[in-house]
């Protein structure tokens, strides 16, 4: 089981004794985490590492994952997809599923904690359900700079019941929301087997077991198939970069339980690339394997995150920790994300030709490719390590638990 002390070596004495200092300070607190998902999509892969190590450091915290049916994830990721722009009818059997789902998780979840942190819209109304006896923390992890107005009102009553919203970016601040809301920017682990380094040799071995050539420059985007994450676009983008020099374009994808909404566009896409997948140049690769997007991430020549949507891309971060340049798109977190220019490029989610454009750049110019990989490391190490993270959720806490 890793230990804080392991970070030791990459982030140095100061950031592990300040962590240390703080956690004294909670010492025999008990913090619980609720999501809706215990694998697939970025809070997933956050909790599985966030939670060990504030175990490890004397925080006690734990994790419940909401269950539900099928129906309910799919009007929940309804509700998500509202959250971030999209249209909704939000009608009376949607909210009575949202309700009920919840207010059954409620009573086989007992919550003694000291502090509960909640997870995206799923399991939110879940305070509604509970006698609050202490602090309840909303993380919002969604992109919710233009909500769609209908669920907005909807869901606001549940957000009010809370001490306080965490947001990954300052860009998703609402002034029309009555309570303390903080920026704390998501997080990888360096030494998960997906970030962690690995050799040449296994890079090797592991494209070999998942087919995956490389006699030609390789282009990846590694995302859920989500609408949001704009899998088409990176066809387009692909089509375009094709033109002008050959490569090859992978498709990295998981499915994640809490969105049923992935099987079907992956089907459509796998339609539309038909072409390329028949001849090889369009890769369709599972990626539910830690050490294959440890792979892939870092033998990419250029990685793309083409979303019109986004909170954080841990992706984006997780190929600069590698050193690969990645072209991504100017909205929601992600201008936090990227050094435009210097660790990678920013594009408008709209500018196929843009975003195409840069992607061959990089292709054709290996300096410059590994001039920004070497700056992006740099960037991800001062800014978005699980260590940063811990630090965050620890003056969180503090402060939040002083103040009850
Ligand atoms: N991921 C993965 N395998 C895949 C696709 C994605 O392990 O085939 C991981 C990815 O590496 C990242 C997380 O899933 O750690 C996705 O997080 P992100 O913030 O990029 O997007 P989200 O899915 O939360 O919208």
């Amino acid at each position: 089981m890793k230990s804080l002390d392991d970070y030791l070596p990459i982030v140095g004495e100061k950031i592990i004794g300040n962590i240390y200092q703080k956690a004294h300070r909670l010492i025999n607190k008990h913090i619980v985490h609720i999501n809706s998902t215990g694998q697939g999509g970025g809070v997933a892969e956050i909790l599985n590492n966030l939670v060990l190590l504030m175990n490890d450091i004397g925080v006690d915290t734990g994790w419940r994952v909401l269950l539900g049916p099928v129906d309910f994830f799919s009007v929940t990721k309804k509700f998500h997809n509202a959250l971030q722009g999209g249209q909704i009818d939000l009608s009376t059997n949607k909210k009575n599923l949202y309700l009920d789902t919840n207010d059954r998780f409620s009573k086989f979840t007992h919550i003694d904690h000291d502090c509960v942190i909640v997870h995206d819209p799923q399991p939110l109304p879940l305070i509604k359900f509970k006698r609050k006896k202490q602090p309840w923390i909303w993380r919002c992890h969604v992109d919710i700079t233009k909500p769609n107005k209908e669920i907005w009102s909807y869901i606001k009553p549940f957000i009010l019941r809370y001490d306080m919203m965490i947001i990954s970016s300052k860009r998703f601040k609402k002034d029309d929301l009555f309570l303390e809301q903080r920026v704390i920017h998501p997080s990888i682990d360096p030494l998960s087997p997906k970030n962690m380094d690995i050799s040449d040799d296994t890079i090797s071995k592991v494209f070999k077991k998942f087919g995956i050539p490389t006699d030609k420059p390789l282009i990846a985007q590694v995302s859920r198939f989500d609408p949001w994450k704009d899998p088409e676009g990176v066809l387009r983008v692909f089509e375009i970069v094709k033109e002008k020099l050959d490569c090859r374009l992978v498709y990295c994808y998981n499915m994640a339980p809490d969105d049923p909404e992935g099987i079907v566009i992956y089907n459509k896409i796998k339609k539309k690339a038909r072409r390329y997948l028949e001849r090889g140049d369009v890769l369709f690769v599972l990626g539910d394997n830690q050490i294959l997007v440890n792979a892939l991430q870092r033998k990419s020549s250029v990685v793309i995150q083409k979303s019109t949507r986004e909170g954080f891309g841990l992706t984006v971060t997780e190929a600069q920790w590698k050193g690969t340049p990645v072209v991504a798109s100017k909205i929601g977190g992600i201008p936090e994300q990227i050094v435009n220019n210097k660790t990678g490029f920013l594009v408008d989610p709209q500018d196929i030709a843009g975003c195409a454009e840069k992607v061959a750049m990089l292709l054709k110019d290996k300096k410059l490719a590994k001039e920004m990989g070497r700056q992006g490391k740099e960037f991800v190490k001062d800014n978005f390590l699980i260590t940063r993270h811990i630090t965050d959720y620890l003056t969180l806490l503090i402060d939040v638990l002083n103040n009850y």
